[in-house]
């Protein structure tokens, strides 16, 4: 007997990156496909220290049930973290990662039927989590500065003028080191975007999962501030996160908004989960205190990810030829590539079989797109793979890409 499920289950499978990454790959297989953080970044040693001082210290303000908005030790320290987007503790919520954000933000403000405008691409996660309120989503075209503000405008005069359904409720970008694209906004786009939103009243959900780690201005995109330290209107919900910096398994984010914003956030997440796990807030609190650490740190992952981020362009430019890798980005996890008319589904077909020089996996570019995709762009990854397994990689794919032109 089938149970019935919710109408918002129709249609609900596993996510196109999920299905990279699930399927079981051979042992020799170098993955580019899925966007993690490297376990060789993770503090281990320093959190477990600051874990076992809490649980001796303080075990019960780490074990019992910790306030909704989160700690606030953990928002104090988020809050001088993210000086110019935050400006104090009452404008923080904690969250269970960044995901847990776009879902708390989506239930916020999208009713069924409300529109979404969106980069296209976009990230995967996020288009997934706002599926679940059947929003309509609006992909808006881009340039190399970011997305275009007159279709933006174009967008919202459509939207509201004689017939127009009047329902954008949010512009959600990943303007820093997107995903998938590595893309950054200008400054100078940021500014037109908001002002565009702000004549609008149209808030702007600012997910920004990887602007810690910029590794140099190869994009020139270093004086880019975020929109929340940009805005000076209230309407940017900037997303945050702990999983890139530290560890994603610690499940540590935040949202920083207008107080008027946080409090009803606040009652949503209270209806979700009550409260994120106190002991790892502490002791995460704790860490971000300590004189140096965060720097530190910080210091140390971007020199990983930055001597990867140069294997795998200095790999596509020798091997796959310079056309191909379509921006080198200062930061993040991603490079993005297209194959020139190659449809890269049935490539990771052929890439992740038996063959001379081993599988290679990577996440085709059409599932981050809204609407009819191109079929052959590629996103690949640099953050989990050593440099001389990124080379060996990009080998195998222009092996396999050297194949299907031959055909
Ligand atoms: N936003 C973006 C752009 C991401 O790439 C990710 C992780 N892949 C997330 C949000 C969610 O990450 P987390 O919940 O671990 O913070």
């Amino acid at each position: 007997m089938t149970i019935p499920l919710a109408t918002r289950m129709h249609g609900m499978t596993t996510t196109a990156i999920r299905r990279a990454l699930d399927r079981p790959l051979r042992a020799d297989t170098i993955s580019l496909a899925g966007g993690l953080p490297a376990p060789e970044t993770f503090p281990v040693d320093e959190y477990r220290a600051a874990l076992h001082r809490r649980l001796t210290d303080t075990p019960v303000d780490a074990l019992a049930y910790g306030s909704t908005e989160g700690c606030v030790e953990l928002r104090t320290a988020i809050a001088e973290l993210i000086p110019r987007a935050a400006a104090g503790p009452d404008r923080l919520l904690v969250t269970n990662g960044s995901q847990q954000g776009l879902d708390l933000v989506a239930r916020l403000l999208l009713d069924p039927g409300a529109g979404v405008v969106v980069e296209n691409p976009s990230y995967l996660g996020a288009l997934e989590t706002f599926r679940q309120y059947q929003p309509r989503v609006y992909p808006l075209a881009s340039d190399a500065e970011g997305l275009l503000p007159a279709a933006l405008s174009e967008a919202l005069r459509r939207d509201r003028g004689p017939g127009g359904p009047n329902r954008l409720r949010m512009l959600y970008l990943v303007p820093t080191f997107a995903n998938p694209t590595g893309a950054v906004t200008s400054r100078r786009r940021r500014l037109e975007i908001l002002e565009v939103c702000e004549r609008h009243r149209l808030p702007i959900v600012e997910d920004d999962a990887y602007g810690s780690l910029r590794y140099d201005d190869v994009d020139g995109a270093g004086d880019a501030e975020t929109f929340a330290a940009l805005d000076t209107s209230g309407l940017v919900i900037h997303l945050g996160t702990f999983s890139k910096m530290l560890a994603p398994g610690l499940r540590l984010g935040w949202i920083a908004a207008a107080p008027e914003l946080v409090r009803p956030l606040h009652h949503l997440k209270e209806r979700s989960d009550l409260a994120s796990a106190g002991a790892a807030q502490l002791a995460v609190a704790d860490l971000l205190r300590e004189p140096g650490f965060l720097a530190g740190h910080l210091e140390r992952v971007r020199d990983v990810y930055r001597a990867r981020r140069d294997a795998m362009v200095a790999a596509c430019a020798t091997r796959l030829g310079e056309a191909a890798c379509l921006r080198v980005p200062g930061g993040g996890f991603f490079v993005w590539l297209t194959t020139g008319g190659l449809d890269t589904a049935r490539l990771l077909h052929e890439a992740l079989a038996p063959r001379d020089g081993g599988p290679v996996a990577f996440v085709p570019g059409a599932g981050f797109h809204v609407g009819d995709p191109p079929r052959d762009t590629v996103r690949l990854s640099f953050s989990a793979c050593p440099p001389e397994r990124i080379a060996e990689a990009v080998r195998r794919l222009g092996a396999v890409l050297d194949l299907a032109r031959a055909e």
